[in-house]
Formats: C-alpha cells, sequence, structure tokens
C-alpha cells in the first residue's frame, strides 16, 4: 500500500509537470500576432529606478532592465495587465522622475522624512538589511571606534541614498566618501580604494559574492532593516490605490522565489515535494520489514524453543538403553490412571541370574540381554499394553485383561518366546535368557498405585525355580 502512494506523489508529480510544459506550449503557440496586439493596448506603467542598484536594479551590458525590483514589477505587470516601461538612471534622478510625473511609480525605496515631503509610499515589497562592512585589513578595529569618528578611516555610501542620510544623521563625526552608485562603491572597495563602507547586505553580498576576492569584506555592525515601498508623486491617490490593490499576489512564498533568483545567501534549498512522502514511504518500509523478519525470526526460535523442549521431555520419561518408557514414567502412569477399571493387570518381570550374563560375558553384553529382552516383550505386546524398564533388568507391563487365565496365557507367552529368541540370538553355550515374572490381576481394578503385588508374584517365580510366571489375583 505504501509503495502505491509513494508512486501516486511520482505519478502525480509527472502528470503535473507534463500538464504545465503542455499549457506552456499551447500558450506559447497561440497566435503571435494576435498577443503583439494584445500587449500594445495594455496600459503603459512607467516604472522609475537606479540604473547601478545590483541585484535590486541595474542596466546589464545591453542597456537591458535587470534586478530584483524589475522581476518584480514585471510580474506585477503579468498579473495585471500592465506593460511595464522600466526607467532606470542615476539614483537622484529616478525619485526626480517619479516627483515631477514622468515616471508613475518607484519601483522601490525607503521611506524618510525628506522623502515623505514630497512622496507617498503604497505596499511594503522586500526589507533591505543595512549593514557597515570592514575589509579583512581592519579586523581587529572596533567598528564603535570607526563610527564614533575619531579614525582617518572614511567610509563609503552611495551619493543621495537613504544610507548617507542616516550615516549623517546617525554618525555625524565619520567622514564619508560619497559615490554615485553601489557599483561604483563596491568597486572601489574590491580594489582596495576603500577599506569600509555601508550597503544593504543583498547589495554587498551580491557583488563580493560573485568576484573571485569574496572573502575581502565581512558586515561588522547591523545598521537598519527597513523596507522597501512603491514609491508615488504626492496627492496621487487613485494610482495608488489601484496599484496597492494589485498586490495580493505577492506573498511570502513569491518574494522568496523572487529574491532566491538574485541573493547569493540564505538560499532555501528547495526539496522535490515527493521526497518527504517517499522518505516516509521508505521509513515504513523498512520498518514493516524490519518487524516481518523479527516474528518470522521469534516464531522460528519458538518453534526450535519447542522441539527442544518436547526433546526433554521425551528424554526425562525414556530409558536411554532401550528407548522404553522409564520408571518415572510407569509409576506417574500408575497414579494417574482410573483405578476402579475391571481386569487391571500388573506385570512385573526379571532377568534371571542376569549376573552371569556380565561377568560372564562383559557388562556389554549384559546391556545388549538387556535391550534384547526389552525389544522382545514389546514386540508380543499389544500396542495398547503400557510397558516400562523400572530397574536394571527389570521391567513392568500394565494391561487390561476379562479373565485372570488370559494375563497368565500373556505372561507364560513372554517367558517362552523371550527363551526360545534368546537362543536363536546369542551363543550362551545352550543357555537361554530367561526371565521370572509375577502378574497381579485385579479383577474389580486395581485400589492402590503399587507394584508390590506382582513384585510378590515374582519373587514367587524365582523361588519356584525360575524361567516361570505366578499368577496373583487380588480381589
Ligand atoms: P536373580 O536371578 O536372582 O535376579 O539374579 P541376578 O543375577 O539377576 O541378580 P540381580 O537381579 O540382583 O542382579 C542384577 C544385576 O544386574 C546387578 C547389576 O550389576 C546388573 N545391572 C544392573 N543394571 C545394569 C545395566 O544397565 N547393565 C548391565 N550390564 N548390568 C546391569
Ligand atoms: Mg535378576
Ligand atoms: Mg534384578
Amino acid at each position: 500500500m505504501r509503495h502505491s502512494g509513494a508512486l501516486f506523489v511520482w505519478t502525480r508529480q509527472i502528470f503535473i509537470t507534463l500538464s504545465v510544459g503542455l499549457l506552456l506550449f499551447i500558450s506559447s503557440d497561440a497566435s503571435p500576432t494576435h498577443g503583439a496586439e494584445e500587449e500594445r493596448q495594455k496600459p503603459v506603467l512607467k516604472v522609475a529606478n537606479s540604473h547601478a542598484w545590483r541585484p535590486f536594479s541595474y542596466l546589464d551590458k545591453n542597456q537591458r532592465p535587470k534586478g530584483i525590483l524589475v522581476d518584480f514589477w514585471q510580474e506585477f505587470g503579468e498579473r495585471n495587465g500592465y506593460q511595464i516601461e522600466f526607467l532606470l538612471t542615476d539614483w537622484q534622478r529616478s525619485i526626480d522622475l517619479v516627483r515631477t510625473g514622468q515616471a508613475d511609480v518607484h519601483a522601490g525605496l525607503l521611506q524618510s522624512p525628506e522623502r515623505r515631503e514630497f512622496m507617498d509610499f503604497g505596499t511594503p515589497l522586500f526589507a533591505i538589511d543595512t549593514q557597515v562592512f570592514f575589509s579583512q585589513s581592519m579586523m581587529g578595529t572596533s567598528a564603535d571606534f570607526v563610527l564614533s569618528g575619531d579614525t582617518d578611516h572614511e567610509i563609503g555610501v552611495v551619493q543621495g541614498g537613504y544610507e548617507q542620510e542616516f550615516m549623517e544623521a546617525s554618525f555625524p563625526s565619520v567622514t564619508l566618501r560619497r559615490f554615485p552608485n553601489n557599483q561604483a562603491m563596491l568597486n572601489a572597495a574590491l580594489i582596495g580604494d576603500i577599506q569600509a563602507f555601508v550597503a544593504d547586505l543583498q547589495v554587498a553580498n551580491y557583488h563580493l559574492y560573485t568576484t573571485t576576492n569574496q572573502n575581502l569584506f565581512i558586515p561588522v555592525r547591523h545598521l537598519y532593516t527597513e523596507m522597501l515601498y512603491a514609491g508615488f508623486a504626492k496627492g496621487k491617490s487613485s494610482l495608488i490605490n489601484q496599484i496597492d490593490n494589485k498586490f495580493t499576489w505577492l506573498d511570502d512564498d513569491t518574494k522568496r522565489q523572487l529574491l532566491n533568483r538574485w541573493v547569493y545567501y540564505d538560499v532555501e534549498t528547495v526539496y522535490p515535494t515527493y521526497l518527504f512522502p517517499s522518505l516516509v514511504a521508505i521509513g515504513i518500509l523498512i520498518a514493516m520489514s524490519y518487524i516481518f523478519l523479527l516474528k518470522r525470526t521469534v516464531k522460528q526460535k519458538t518453534r526450535a524453543l519447542q522441539a527442544a523442549n518436547d526433546l526433554l521431555q521425551e528424554q526425562a520419561i525414556t530409558d536411554s538403553l532401550t528407548q522404553l518408557n522409564n520408571r518415572r514414567y510407569f509409576y506417574q502412569y500408575l497414579y494417574g490412571m482410573e483405578k476402579g477399571k475391571r481386569g487391571t493387570s500388573l506385570m512385573v518381570f526379571d532377568i534371571d541370574d542376569f549376573k552371569a550374563f556380565n561377568d560372564g560375558f562383559g557388562h556389554a553384553h549384559g546391556d545388549e540381554v538387556i535391550c534384547f529382552v526389552a525389544q522382545t516383550a514389546k514386540n508380543l505386546l499389544p500396542n495398547d499394553a503400557v510397558i516400562a524398564r523400572i530397574g536394571g533388568e527389570e521391567f513392568a507391563v500394565l494391561q487390561y485383561f476379562s479373565t485372570a487365565d488370559r494375563a497368565l496365557a500373556q505372561a507364560t507367552l513372554l517367558c517362552d518366546e523371550i527363551a526360545r529368541q534368546s537362543l536363536a540370538l546369542f551363543d550362551h553355550s545352550s543357555r537361554p535368557v530367561t526371565i521370572s515374572l509375577g502378574v497381579a490381576y485385579y479383577p474389580n481394578g486395581m485400589p492402590h498405585s503399587e507394584i508390590v503385588d506382582a513384585d510378590k508374584a515374582m519373587y514367587e517365580a524365582k523361588n519356584q525355580g525360575k524361567n516361570s510366571a505366578v499368577l496373583n489375583i487380588i480381589k
């Protein structure tokens, strides 16, 4: 599901890109003469500003208007149906053009009491951040000390600029060096003609970052942060209203986009829109895979543990030599079984003169004899008989018979067959492996969980000469 979410975002992205491309293609393909006609019919808005105020407004080497404010007003014209005519000239003259009505609007300037005398200001456009810059050769010199005016250092400002007004008002003792525009001032700074200047951060950065010796100057003192406003000749309120009403599109994002084309710092890294959902999808996928693997591992381990546990339980109730049930199991079974069951028959048998096999043929052979007796007895007994090895060469069997005779017949069969089959299997100089067997038969159910009654019968068989079965009926 998450895959399809990421896929959807990708698909949507491609779809949007294609749609926008198609729209642009269609619109660019629309009749060019018709477009030019439309352009001619649009009202003209004359916009004035400096011709040397990079990156805000300037004329490039082909005398074409460029800069943040130029882009901004062009965008304004396109969105609101104006044909924009730029009048980019000296700073002072750009203001005069507005004052005298030769231009409709000043593209962007700071407010000052003097300017308010002859201008009205519209919507705030961009903030500019004005700083004092020192060259590296002045590092270590206190900015306060230089601004107090007690040194020979000159500080560069643009003639007629707001910075000049500000510096003269705030730091009257400082010697200012006036330049016709920012371009000239920054050029003088970069060739080492001046060691300090006042400029807007964006302006200075633009110049400093577009030269190879960009580390020569750094900002040392923030002076003010002010807004740039569209400026109008005083009293032209209808024009102000007309233009101000058309600024709603200028939100923070649009401003940032316009600025980022020009500004060489604080450029926000723009990630593709699909990146975040894709990362989330990948994260979820990794988490899901991890959980899946974890679950599988836990399942495998649980299974292995269960198997080990089963084996342990099996081993706990199995005799390791004969693989029959062991003594523990047999007694558990006796304690747990239904006591009143009629015809319960408990046999106990023991190999006769077993020591002789051990002594005569070795302990390992003794083991073989034990295994033979165990296996032969098991083969002779029906599946529902419970047989166990309850001692060294002693065994017990629990079964149900309808009569005592049948129980005795089973017991006799065990004695005879073990003896008979052993002769074919072992070379004991014609001596068979024999057992003595006691059967306790409980026609009315076994009232206790002891083997004592069968044991008694077995000892009787031993006493009677071994290799036989003795029946003990307990009513
Ligand atoms: P009886 O006819 O009276 O039973 O005589 P017996 O020789 O069989 O005497 P008893 O039952 O007392 O002896 C059992 C011997 O079995 C004693 C012991 O050394 C031996 N034995 C017990 N467990 C094992 C075993 O696991 N393997 C071997 N090889 N011998 C065992
Ligand atoms: Mg014995
Ligand atoms: Mg014994």
